[in-house]
């Protein structure tokens, strides 16, 4: 077992109070790696060293600090495998998907932000001949950076990558769930030679270590992805301070299924967008509404390849899902289908955990629908019903999805749009006029149109209503990491 320690000013250091509590493997139900219960102490230590580190890092060259990051990225690489193996060993997503997905990604944000920064140009304006404008964009200071545990580390450099880059020092306060591989990630932030204190990591309980960070003084921004209501929390602390806050957090996405969709090169990847990391992505579409001219021949074949996903072991590489992060978590996903299956859904597929497999917190792939579908008035009022129900209102963030017809395009946007999230949406159709036409309408962050989580870096992220505050992405991160400070000039 690994005892994991905070990475405070260059050095890896024990919690002050000497705590440690446990972190479960989620396939075996054993103790993974113990981690630090860090305090405000703790917390203290790490913003000081951020704070004393942050003039000589934001004073260096851009190409000087770009450099680092390709030193960093080149640090994943070359312990890409071990970290593979710890995401999956933490969190129980597939060990295939961490090395294919979470890891390249990873090393792939610092690379990104080393090139921005290499071919960033300022902007300038002569306002006539004695006079021009530019702008300067300046670093802030320590950067709060706290993240979620489904796509650990791959989120964390979405992070640290911008704020490091443009010359900010941070403290990083990963999800107490699955803080394995950014312990690693310190390490090879440390044999990248990166200055003392310009990284620094404190692990903990949210309540505990996260609290105490977002309260800081001395950390003036906070870029926050995890669950909405943890984004209140965090927004009520910060907003009286006028601290800057980025906010990326939950979604009920829908799937929005035309007749005119091209099944046959579709389905798999629609089926992909529910279940991979066993639903939990924040991007996963959980709400599944297919034009009722395909509605029963499109559910069959969704049911039929939903029951084909092998279930099992994360370290094999024929596995699809492994077990969900946590005995909570599985119980909250339980919960949601029971309750679903008390208000009348039919259970088309899975509804429990899957017979072969003893321990872990595993559950099946999931599908629901509602009671009725055909048109009868009956059938109508309960289908109305169904809309309003908790699982279509509410997030559930694990392999479970509902599948229910729609009859027109201005009926599936009001459906789509009818939940207090807004994180991103898909279209599956090869009308390109109702790409465009549907996709101006939804409320949310990123809509695909015949692709799922497509990530251009260089494009905006993040969600409306509930589903966040702010953007990341290559113009949004800069600007989140920097102010910009306009110079004018008169030179006559
Ligand atoms: P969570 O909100 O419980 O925890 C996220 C992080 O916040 C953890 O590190 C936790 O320790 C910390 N935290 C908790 N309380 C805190 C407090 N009072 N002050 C400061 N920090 C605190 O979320 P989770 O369960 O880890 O993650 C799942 C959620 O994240 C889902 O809702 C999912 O949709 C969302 N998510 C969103 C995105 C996105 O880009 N929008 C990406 C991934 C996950």
């Amino acid at each position: 077992m690994i005892r994991l320690s905070n990475f405070v000013d260059g050095t890896h250091v024990a919690p002050e109070n000497g705590k440690y509590f446990a972190s479960l493997n989620p396939a075996t139900e054993e103790v993974h790696v113990e981690v630090p219960r860090s305090e405000a102490s703790d917390v203290s230590k790490a913003v000081a060293a951020a704070k004393a580190a942050f003039s000589g890092w934001s004073e260096r060259r851009a190409e000087v600090r770009a450099d680092f990051l390709d030193k960093i990225a080149a640090g994943i690489d070359a312990r890409a495998e071990e970290l593979a193996r710890a995401e999956s060993l933490d969190q129980g997503k597939p060990m295939s998907l961490a090395a294919t997905l979470d890891i390249p990604r990873a090393a792939h944000n610092f690379r990104f932000f080393a090139g921005v920064l290499r071919h960033e140009l300022s902007v300038a304006a002569p306002m006539d001949r004695s006079m021009f404008s530019y702008v300067r964009r300046e670093p802030i200071g320590v950067a709060g950076l706290i993240s979620p545990w489904n796509l650990p580390v791959y989120l964390l450099t979405w992070k640290i990558a911008p704020a490091i880059a443009y010359g900010n020092t941070c403290v990083v306060k990963p999800s107490e769930m699955t803080s394995h591989t950014a312990f690693i990630l310190s390490e090879i932030i440390r044999d990248a030679g990166l200055p003392r204190g310009v990284v620094n990591f404190v692990f903990g309980l949210g309540g505990e270590a996260g609290q105490a960070l977002v309260e800081h003084k001395d950390v003036p921004m906070i870029s926050f992805t995890g669950g909405t209501v943890t984004g209140r929390k965090i927004s009520e602390t910060v907003a009286p301070q006028m601290k800057k806050l980025s906010l990326e957090l939950g979604g009920k996405n829908p799937t929005i299924v035309f007749k005119d969709v091209n099944l046959k090169k579709h389905l798999k990847m629609i089926v992909r967008s529910a279940f991979l990391n066993q639903g939990e992505i924040c991007l996963c579409g959980s709400r599944i509404y297919v034009e009722r001219d395909i509605y029963e021949s499109f559910t069959e074949a969704f049911v039929k390849e939903a029951r084909e996903l092998i279930v099992g072991d994360p370290l094999d590489k024929a596995t699809f899902m492994g077990p969900l992060v946590s005995k909570e978590h599985l119980e909250k996903v339980q919960g949601f289908v029971a309750e679903a299956k008390a208000q009348g859904l039919r259970v088309l597929t899975g509804g429990g955990r899957p017979e072969n497999l003893k321990n872990g917190f595993y559950f099946s792939p999931t599908v629901l629908a509602p009671e009725a579908t055909g048109k009868s008035s009956e059938g109508m009022a309960s289908e109305k019903a169904f809309h309003a129900s908790k699982i279509q209102s509410d997030e559930v963030f694990g392999p479970v999805v509902t599948i229910a017809p729609f009859d027109s395009e201005n009926e599936v946007v009001g459906l789509a749009n009818s939940t207090k999230y807004g994180l991103s949406a898909t279209l599956w159709t090869d009308s390109l006029s109702t790409a465009h036409g549907v996709a101006a309408k939804l409320h949310a962050g990123t809509v695909w149109v015949n692709t799922w989580m497509s990530r251009d870096l260089r494009m905006p992220f993040g969600g409306v209503k509930e589903s966040g505050l702010g953007r990341e992405g290559q113009l949004d991160s800069v600007h989140f990491f920097t102010e910009a400070k306009t110079v004018c000039i008169r030179h006559d």
